[in-house]
């Protein structure tokens, strides 16, 4: 039996989820190992996605993107990120809805459309050393110079920036107006006045991520949108971004549990295969039921997100349900595994290390918490 049959999906959706698992193990799954160890993000891996029509999902097609709902982009990131979540998030295109939507003709013209079609790639970096859940607490400014912008500041953890070719970079236009005096720049990773160094981490080691330093002369159409608007932007991006986050921990936790399923029914102690105890097969039944819990926020967010309705509320619940799913499911596949998911070529120990980020990244898991408690009337 599947451990896992999506539920309530169309049948194009699962054969979309279909061409999406068949090029996560033509494309994704050789790619893995030399990424993992060299830290080094396949850039022809997007190209190949392109090819496939799997690259700019939610982006519309005048520019190269597919148009289609959010559901179609969770479901290529959860199966991407069911056999490499590092591999996967250089493939996941939703930061450039922002382009997309507010973006110049000029400005999609020579970014959009390219990393629509695989030619370059994205990053986006709002987070720095004092300023992570606390965003306004950004020192980072972009002041006038001339006809544009000098932009100075250090941005942190910024997730593909150094392997990417451009990025989105919130900054204070206007630090009296905090929330109303922040904007985002396009800031080319090759531009004079920019230092990338990549940081060394537990997890992801197949993406790069970038510790950003920034003291720059930018053209006056760096700017994306409005002056100001910066926040709005972002707080728009991250309702969906929270979803898609959330797809990609049900990917990981999905991965971890087929391989510990798999694992259980092979090995023998004591004369039998370790499933057969009671002790391994609950186990096992409850991080199958963890994730259909997961599962059922997150596809019932991405519907809502797509029928056009409010969905902040969903988007945090299934950030939080599914990030905390993959955190256990891949502890209780460690154990499952015990010596040999220890040792360092073991697939089940990637996934594990990779689960420790999701309830940080998009905004912590008590910040999320703290959303829903505030959108619930309870604080
Ligand atoms: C590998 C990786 C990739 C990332 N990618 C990106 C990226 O591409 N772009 C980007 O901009 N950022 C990125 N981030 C940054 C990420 O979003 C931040 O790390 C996250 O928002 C938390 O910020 P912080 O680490 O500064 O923690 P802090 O904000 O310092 O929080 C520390 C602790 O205090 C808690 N806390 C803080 N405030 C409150 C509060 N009000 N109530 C309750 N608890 C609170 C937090 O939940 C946490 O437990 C990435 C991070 C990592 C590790």
């Amino acid at each position: 039996m599947e451990t896992y049959p999506a539920v309530f999906e169309s049948e194009e959706q699962t054969a979309f989820r279909d061409t999406c698992r068949r090029f996560a193990e033509r494309e994704i799954a050789p790619r893995i190992d030399e990424a993992e160890r060299t830290g080094v993000y396949p850039r022809e891996l997007r190209l190949k996605a392109a090819e496939a029509d799997l690259l700019g999902i939610c982006t519309s097609p005048e520019h190269g993107g597919a148009g289609a709902p959010l559901i179609f982009q969770c479901i290529a990131v959860e199966e991407f990120s069911s056999v490499c979540a590092g591999l996967a998030t250089g493939l996941n295109s939703l930061g450039l809805r922002v382009l997309d939507q507010e973006g110049t003709s000029e400005q999609k013209a020579r970014y959009l459309k390219p990393a629509n079609q695989g030619k370059i790639g994205s990053a986006f970096a709002m987070t720095e050393p004092g300023a992570g859940s606390d965003v306004l607490a950004m020192r980072t400014t972009a002041t006038r110079e001339g006809n544009g912008w000098r932009i100075k500041g250090n941005k942190l953890y910024a997730t593909g920036a150094p392997c990417s070719d451009f990025m989105m970079v919130a900054a204070y236009t206007d630090k009296k107006k905090r929330r109303d005096g922040v904007s985002l720049f396009i800031v080319d990773t090759d531009a004079e006045g920019v230092e990338i160094h990549k940081m060394d981490k537990l997890g992801h080691h197949a993406m790069e991520t970038g510790n950003v330093f920034l003291d720059c002369a930018l053209p006056a159409d760096a700017l994306i949108g409005e002056p100001g608007m910066g926040m709005a932007y972002i707080m728009k991006l991250l309702e969906g971004g929270r979803i898609t986050h959330a797809a990609r921990s049900l990917g990981v936790a999905r991965g971890a549990l087929d391989l510990a399923i798999e694992y259980a029914k092979e090995r023998e102690t004591f004369g039998k295969t370790i499933n057969k105890y009671q002790a391994i097969g609950m186990k096992l039944a409850q991080m199958m039921t963890d994730l259909r819990t997961a599962h059922l926020h997150v596809y019932s967010a991405a519907a809502k997100y797509d029928a056009g309705s409010p969905t902040l509320l969903e988007a945090c619940m299934a950030k939080l349900v599914a990030s905390e799913a993959s955190v256990s499911i891949t502890d209780q596949a460690m154990r499952i595994f015990a010596g040999v998911g220890y040792i360092n070529d073991a697939p089940i120990q990637r996934f594990f290390r990779d689960a420790r980020l999701y309830p940080i990244s998009e905004g912590t898991n008590e910040i999320q918490l703290r959303t829903i408690a505030r959108l619930g009337d309870i604080i």
